[in-house]
């Protein structure tokens, strides 16, 4: 059976930090496929950059990986972006990943709240939770959760070292008209130029 993953985010640019993450994924599950998913609107927090440019940017950073699928579903839905919202549509459209095992990559902080998300329940039955991160599980900080959700997050959370990188630190050196091309891939890096993003944070 094959194995994919979602993994959303703002990508408000994308950056290293999540080709790194996206490969971390690759080798230690050995996934088939890849969604890239940018947000419309995350929940938790805002973005200024319209989501079309944020769509061309991931299209840049994520085309040379053949296993990456960029999916707009999110960004042409409109309103706020919820994770079992893009797993009923792909779920409906896509009977490639109706097939396959799925998963969904949860950034760390993330894991530690996800009981409050959009019917958690339903959404863990169908796809598995997946962390990465630097850090052990800290089972005393989750001790919050109902069981099933707290196994589902301990089953899926890996040892490993992303880049210490994000998207605020790439837009606040912008602002700083500080060096980035060793952050981002080149084709993301002549984007942000060309439209001058994130001159002003
Ligand atoms: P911001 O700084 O704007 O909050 P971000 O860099 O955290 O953005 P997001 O687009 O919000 O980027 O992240 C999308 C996904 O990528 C999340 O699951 C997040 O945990 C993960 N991620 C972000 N940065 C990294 C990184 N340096 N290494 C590994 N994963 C990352």
């Amino acid at each position: 059976m094959k194995k994919v993953t979602l993994f959303g985010g703002t990508f408000d640019p994308p950056h290293n930090g999540h080709i790194h993450m996206m490969l971390l994924l690759q080798e230690l599950f050995g996934f088939d496929g890849i969604y890239i998913i940018p947000t419309n609107k995350n929940p938790l927090k805002d973005t200024k950059t319209p989501a079309e440019y944020r769509l061309e940017m991931c299209q840049r950073a994520f085309s040379p990986f053949p296993w990456c699928t960029l999916l707009d579903a999110e960004v042409r839905r409109g309103g706020v972006s919820y994770t079992i919202d893009t797993v009923d549509y792909l779920l409906e459209k896509d009977p490639e990943f109706k097939k396959a095992e799925k998963f969904f990559l949860l950034g760390e902080e993330a894991a530690y709240s996800v009981d409050q998300w959009k019917e958690v329940d339903r959404l863990i039955s169908m796809v598995q939770p997946i962390v990465i991160s630097r850090e052990n599980f800290d089972a005393g900080r989750a001790r919050s959760m109902p069981l099933h959700i707290f196994e589902s997050i301990q089953k899926g959370w890996r040892k490993a070292t992303p880049l210490g990188l994000s998207s605020t630190e790439i837009r606040v050196r912008c602002a700083k008209n500080l060096y980035i091309e060793h952050l981002v891939p080149s084709a993301v890096f002549s984007y942000i130029k060309n439209k001058h993003l994130y001159i002003k944070e």
